[in-house]
């Protein structure tokens, strides 16, 4: 079959990048097949993106957000009616199973639907003023052109979820993708196009982090910049984007299942297994870490690795398979070298572990017990299928373990005490907790976002979505007609 090359889009046009080259993508069940060829975007490719989003700022900013919102739930219909179509290009391009790339495209409708209502409300507030005849209150008004800058393990969900926060408040975009999932947000886009979204008001670059991204985390005139990806990145863009620009951050994690005694051990073994092995381990909420009551540790220990066994590895387009493949080599090589840490480290390696003589980049569900909490399989996010045992001999040590780690994105426990549910949720120094369900499973009109190193304290989604792309103004109307001095003239 032909190979396509794809273009990237400034300001209503699919051009070609100003660097002349281009770059392949593969599917990594699969490493013979190529997805197609992608343009090599460099700085060039950014400054004209940047310059239509800030001309098609002046418009978009005037268009009253229930139109916007008019838009986006257009773009939710053309994502329904695409749902399939998107869904095997995703996981031809990333691997995931087709069950979850479903999923992937569901969360992108319901964000664009939850944000389309948002154009009717982007509420700010009103108040009291401590002087007569004056009124006080804030509104909520757009930045201008904006950078999203996007993984790949949900490479349709997480641009929805920033494009439409960015651009329900009126905002202008420049979208730079994953380069492993460059044709996921091709199609994103044109569906935005579709939807009637005006030329500039989206533009897409292709092309690496080190050049593209770091050109639109460094330019003038990007007044915020979206980013989900690794906290090491993170923490630069962090630094270089400087001063007057808005960082949202949401970064990788060691998110933590606690199983305890009195716990439904089928539904928690239930739980540890779509935590650790769902999108092979490659999800920011990924469980990697199952700390479980020592009365219960052997019997669950036996559970898991019995039913992990089982785990049919294989392409996610096959209905059979279970856990797909890692995105690319270099994810394959680096959860194989953190195998090889774990069990030089002292961990008992139950299960799993090697790598399938197969065309693509295939690591077998592992499971480890014996972790120790200054065990780097135990700190460090591995992101690719393997998970790790901890005993504890209580909830205070169990929480504690759990909190003993860098990041708090999310977190989960297995109980069936009340006492338990609400120490857990009280101490538990995660964005997010989960009672009786795996660490997986935001729904899109929660805030979602982690605390500590998994983020900088901005969320996405829910009511929280708009507050990195809007600046909440206070306004002080005084109606009285003669100066009077707030904190001063007070008697
Ligand atoms: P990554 O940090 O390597 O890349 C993310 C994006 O940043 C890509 O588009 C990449 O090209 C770009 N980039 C790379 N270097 C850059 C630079 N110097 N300046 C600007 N942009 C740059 O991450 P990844 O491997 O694509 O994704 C996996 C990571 O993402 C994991 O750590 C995972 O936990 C995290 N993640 C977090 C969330 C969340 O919501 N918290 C969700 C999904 C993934």
């Amino acid at each position: 079959m032909p190979v396509s090359t794809y273009k990237i889009l400034i300001d209503g046009k699919w051009i070609s990048s100003e660097s002349g080259e281009t770059y392949s993508r593969v599917n990594p069940a699969n490493y013979s097949e190529v997805i197609g060829k992608f343009q090599q975007g460099n700085e060039k490719d950014v400054n004209k993106a940047v310059d239509a989003a800030e001309d098609a700022f002046e418009k978009w900013r005037e268009v009253p957000p229930p139109k916007r919102g008019e838009i986006l739930l257009k773009v939710a219909q053309l994502l329904k009616e695409n749902k399939e179509e998107l869904s095997r290009v995703m996981t031809r391009e990333m691997g995931k199973v087709l069950a979850e790339t479903r999923g992937d495209v569901q969360e992108a409708i319901d964000i664009c639907e939850y944000m389309a209502g948002e154009g009717r409300r982007l509420f700010g507030r009103t108040t009291t003023s401590e002087l007569p005849n004056k009124f006080s209150m804030t509104v909520r008004l757009p930045l201008g052109p904006v950078a999203c800058i996007t993984p790949w393990n949900f490479p349709i969900a997480i641009p929805a979820w920033k494009l439409s926060a960015a651009l329900i408040s009126g905002n202008t975009v420049v979208f730079k993708p994953s380069s492993d999932t460059p044709l996921c947000a091709i199609k994103f886009v044109e569906i935005l196009e579709k939807a009637g979204l005006p030329k500039g008001v989206v533009n897409l670059v292709t092309g690496p982090g080190e050049t593209v991204g770091t050109r639109l985390v460094k330019h003038k005139k990007i007044r915020a910049v979206s980013f989900t990806g690794h906290k090491d990145t993170g923490t630069q863009i962090l630094k270089e984007a400087g001063i007057g620009k808005r960082v949202g951050l949401e970064l990788g994690s060691k998110n933590p299942i606690i199983v305890m005694d009195d716990a439904d051990l089928r539904l928690a073994l239930d739980g540890v297994l779509w935590g650790a092995f769902g999108t092979c381990g490659q999800r920011c909420t990924a469980a990697s870490r199952v700390i479980v009551h020592k009365k219960v540790e052997q019997k669950f220990e036996r559970m898991l690795v019995e039913r992990t066994k089982k785990l049919r590895l294989g392409n996610g387009l096959n209905p059979k398979t279970d856990v797909g493949p890692l995105v690319n080599k270099k994810a394959q090589e680096k959860v194989t070298k953190y195998i090889e840490i774990g069990e030089h480290e002292g961990a008992k390696l139950c299960c799993g572990g090697k790598t399938p003589k197969l065309k693509g980049w295939f690591v077998e569900p592992t499971v480890f017990t014996n972790a120790s909490s200054d065990m780097k399989i135990f700190q460090d996010e591995i992101f690719g299928p393997v998970v790790s045992l901890t005993e504890a001999g209580n909830l205070d040590e169990a929480i504690d373990l759990a909190n003993a780690v860098e990041y708090g994105l999310s977190s989960s426990i297995y109980t069936n005490n009340i006492q338990n549910i609400m120490k857990a949720v009280k101490y538990l120094e995660f964005g997010l907790t989960y009672v009786n369900a795996s660490t997986i499973g935001s729904e899109v009109h929660l805030p979602f976002g982690g605390a500590k190193a998994s983020g900088n304290g901005f969320k996405e989604a829910g009511w929280t979505g708009i507050n990195l792309f809007t600046e909440e103004k206070t306004v002080y109307i005084d109606y009285s007609g003669k100066l009077q001095r707030a904190q001063i003239d007070i008697e």
